[in-house]
């Protein structure tokens, strides 16, 4: 057990704010010690008993459930106590003083959860799926953290490291008995096994992909002419969807940017309309921000009328949308144009007549957001995953490549083991086999208080 485990900490669990339970939560060698000093006679693990509370004085502050779990059997895997009080932020705030005041410590944000992956309880994975869980806004990504956290993804990961390491074990055993070339991948487990580990891992990119959508969802940026239909197009999209139109927690709301949920897939939208120059410092830096997700779109919708065609106005902002992104030319008012809504090519792009005042052809426009997402796919058994896995997953695919390519010249096997190695410890990131203290830093700060 490292050093951090050896402090009891204690959190509010329960957001902050009003509610009807309000939960102190601790954790550590004195969990039980500092709960009974606060409770009296602590009920016996995993059953609940109803127990005055005392604050740091002594004094009887509130009433509320007493549930303890005896080290290893808990979230942390040490002793646990969860005090449920009444939810006022003065309440608790007298509760976790009287912690203190008897030797807990204020945890940090997701320590709870960084003491379970370091004792063996959720690997980072499932660590990350249980903030993945938390923060979900959609029913689908809900579903995805929960697959990841019950260990869905951590199994695959880890039945795939299992064949690379039987790899390793091949080329590094044969390594000690030849010195001549050996044709490697004419080997049957060879040859046969770096196939098998290859296909699952492209397998296991793209659900992966198709999570990390779920979770992150995709920056699209709207341009256009002033009444070509953008903020038409927008309410059209937000509210056939019962959308539920979240803000990134901590951000003000600004009016550049439209949060909204697509079949499960979170979108920002960006308004190029608000993109314009100000005075105002507060407006500026709201304009600052949205022109940086701007740049950062994957997908530009390009609002034009179907009637006018592209117009020399429409080419001037035409060519000022972000160049990596996908574009896709949106005809609008196509009902009053008379031609039928749906799917053409125009001077090369990608184009799409639609109606948003009555949302025809918005079914094609919805297919053709999700397909740059990638989500136009089978989602059965989609888990949640991070830009991380991403990262971990295709550097293993790199290494794989290398390796592959080097005992194919079958003169470099020493080369080819090194790389199985590194292909090897870099899947072993996303579980947490290999890791360092930046990543666990890294993963953990972004929790919030008490998990
Ligand atoms: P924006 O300035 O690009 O955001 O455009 P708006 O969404 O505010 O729309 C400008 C005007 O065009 C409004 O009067 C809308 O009702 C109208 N409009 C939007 N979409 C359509 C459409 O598909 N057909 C017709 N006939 N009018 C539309
Ligand atoms: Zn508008």
């Amino acid at each position: 057990m490292s050093d951090r485990s050896v402090d009891t900490i204690a959190a509010i669990a329960t957001a902050p704010g009003r509610g009807a339970v309000g939960i102190l939560r601790l954790s550590g060698p004195l969990a039980f010690v500092i709960a009974e000093k606060m409770s009296g006679a602590l009920p016996a693990p995993r059953t609940a008993a109803l127990r005055f509370f005392h604050d740091a004085q002594g004094e009887r502050c509130d009433r509320g459930l007493v549930l303890c779990f005896d080290a290893p059997r808990s979230y942390t895997g040490e002793a646990v106590v969860e005090m449920q009080g009444h939810g006022g932020p003065a309440v608790l705030d007298l509760l976790l003083g009287a912690a203190c005041a008897h030797g807990a410590r204020i945890a940090r944000p997701g320590e709870f959860s960084e003491r379970a992956f370091l004792n063996g309880r959720l690997d980072l994975a499932q660590a990350e799926a249980v903030a993945d869980l938390i923060d979900a806004s959609s029913r689908a990504a809900v579903l995805a953290a929960h697959r990841a956290l019950d260990g869905e993804f951590s199994l695959r990961v880890l039945t795939l490291a299992r064949r690379l390491l039987d790899l390793r074990v091949f080329v590094e055993g044969a390594l000690d008995f030849s010195d001549e070339d050996i044709d490697w991948l004419s080997d049957a487990q060879l040859g046969q096994g770096l196939t098998d580990a290859e296909v699952e891992l492209s397998r296991l990119l793209a659900q992966a992909s198709q999570g990390r959508r779920l979770r992150d969802g995709m920056v699209v940026a709207i341009a256009g002419r002033p009444n070509v239909g953008k903020s038409t197009l927008l309410n059209r999209l937000a509210r056939a969807e019962v959308a539920i139109v979240s803000e990134i927690p901590g951000t003000t709301r600004d009016v550049l940017r439209e949060h909204l949920v697509l079949d499960d897939l979170p979108l920002t939208m960006v308004d190029t309309a608000g993109l314009r120059d100000t005075q105002d410092p507060v407006e500026a830096e709201g304009i600052r921000r949205a022109w940086q997700a701007f740049e950062r779109a994957e997908l530009a919708l390009f609002v034009a009328e179907d009637a006018a065609g592209l117009t020399e106005a429409d080419r001037a902002l035409l060519a000022q949308l972000p160049s990596t992104a996908r574009q896709i030319l949106v005809f609008n008012k196509c009902d009053l144009s008379g031609a039928a809504s749906g799917a053409f090519v125009r001077e090369g792009r990608d184009a799409l007549r639609i109606c948003a005042a009555t949302g025809e052809g918005l079914d094609a426009l919805r297919a053709a957001i999700r397909a740059t997402a990638g989500l136009d796919e089978q989602m059965e058994g989609v888990f949640s995953a991070r830009a991380r896995h991403l990262d971990a997953l295709h550097q293993t695919q790199r290494h794989l490549q290398a390796a592959r390519m080097q005992l194919g010249l079958g003169t470099a096997a020493e080369l080819a083991a090194e790389e199985l190695r590194l292909a090897h410890d870099a899947l072993g990131t996303i579980t947490g086999r290999t890791t360092t203290e930046d990543l666990l830093g890294a993963v953990f700060s972004r929790f919030c208080i008490g998990k």
